[in-house]
């Protein structure tokens, strides 16, 4: 029986092994619109050789692994700059709702697709006035004898300018939780516009997007009318969980700063206890998240408190670029891979939920503090 070193020893020659497509780099949990064609080719490939959605149950398609097993292919993608599958949407969040609350022929239609990655998902669930608070959202869908017709906007939605499929959030009824529905949504249909926003870096990884009158039948819902609250709650458990995980291309990244500041002679005492002190963040995140996973429960509310650090870490991290690079700091994004992350750092703490929510999170469900007045 092989251990875990011989598993880590074949993923890491599988990947060494692995022809690049042209262009593929590793651009995070969302590919920007330079990314598709490359991200889709590089997925296919880890699916021809078993190596997406490793969590599925096998009969999906999956292989069932270990959450270690994950862990080890994901530190092994971020030790070989390639990204661990196309986007989260599909693998991660749109499959493990499918797999536990959709119907047999949800799961027959759209699993296969995801794990191949034919079919690129987005997640359609922020509007303009519901992000932290998502329950208030306003998009509807109204029933129309035999189909359900949306009208809204959602604000936010990463990848959406490339993606077949929605997921998205619509409200069905009155009450505030209970009645929100979920639907499947092509990306294609009538009624749907997408508008790219441009972002700090320059680069455009998510979208407005509008549903004017847009038309799905009555298959597209996904559990029962009412029940999307309860749906998009383990959906956002599980972006926690994995935007957690997030933490192993961190030493990666840390790895390149000092080389860097080393090569640029801009490594004094002051900068290399700043770099010593993240460095030991890293570790305690990495060996917290272990903990965590071995302590069994993934949906447990404690998983914001690996989130919360991953983000504030990462994006403390991304901050020590300007202290590296000194004035050509201001250089051009694309210009320079540390001002990218620098700039991008600002956005970890929001995404997936935001630092202050994490927080609450934990201080009602957690510690058992009294809730916050609303
Ligand atoms: C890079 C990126 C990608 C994203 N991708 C997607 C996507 O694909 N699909 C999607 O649906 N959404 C996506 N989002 C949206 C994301 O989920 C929201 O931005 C997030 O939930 C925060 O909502 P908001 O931006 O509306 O901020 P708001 O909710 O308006 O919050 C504004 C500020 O107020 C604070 N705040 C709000 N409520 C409280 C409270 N109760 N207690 C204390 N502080 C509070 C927040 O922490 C924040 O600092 C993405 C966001 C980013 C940055």
């Amino acid at each position: 029986m092989s251990g875990p070193v011989d598993v880590r020893d074949d993923i890491r020659s599988f990947l060494r092994n692995a022809p690049k497509p042209a262009g593929l780099r590793n651009y995070g949990p969302t590919p920007t619109a330079a990314d598709v064609a490359p991200g889709r080719q590089w997925h296919r490939f880890l699916a021809e050789h078993g190596y997406t959605c490793l969590h599925w149950p096998t009969r999906y398609g999956g292989r069932d692994a270990s959450v270690a097993f994950q862990a080890i292919f994901a530190e092994e993608c971020a030790y070989a700059d390639v990204p661990r599958q196309f986007s989260i949407f599909g693998p991660d969040l749109v499959g493990p709702v499918l797999i536990n609350f959709g119907s047999d022929d949800q799961k027959s239609v759209y699993l296969e697709p995801i794990r191949t990655g034919a079919h690129i998902w987005c997640q359609l669930f922020s509007e303009p006035g519901a992000g932290s608070d998502l329950a208030s959202l306003r998009t509807r869908a109204t029933r129309t004898g035999t189909a359900w017709r949306i009208d809204g906007q959602k604000v936010w939605s990463s990848g959406a300018a490339d993606a077949d499929f929605g997921i998205l959030l619509a409200r069905t009824g009155a009450d505030k939780h209970r009645g929100i529905s979920m639907f499947i949504v092509p990306m294609t249909a009538p009624g749907i516009t997408v508008r790219p926003l441009r972002q700090i870096d320059g680069e455009s990884k998510f979208n407005e997007v509008f549903l004017d009158g847009v038309e799905v039948t009555e298959d597209a819902i996904v559990g029962a009318e009412g029940q999307g609250w309860q749906l998009a709650l383990a959906m956002l458990g599980r972006e926690r969980l994995t935007l957690g995980t997030h933490a192993v291309a961190m030493f990666r990244k840390h790895e390149k700063l000092v080389a860097a500041a080393t090569q640029r002679g801009t490594l004094d005492p002051v900068l290399r206890r700043a770099m010593t002190r993240l460095w030991a963040r890293m570790w305690l995140l990495r060996l917290t998240w272990q903990r965590a996973l071995d302590d069994g429960d993934v949906s447990s509310s404690a998983f914001s408190v690996l989130k919360l650090m991953t983000s504030e870490t990462d994006r403390d991290l991304s901050d020590l670029a300007t202290e590296v690079l000194g004035i050509d700091a201001c250089a051009a994004p694309e210009d320079n891979e540390f001002v990218h992350h620098m700039l991008v750092g600002r956005a970890q703490t929001i995404l997936g939920g935001t630092s202050e929510i994490q927080r609450n999170i934990l201080g009602e469900r957690v510690l058992g503090l009294p809730r916050e007045p609303h």
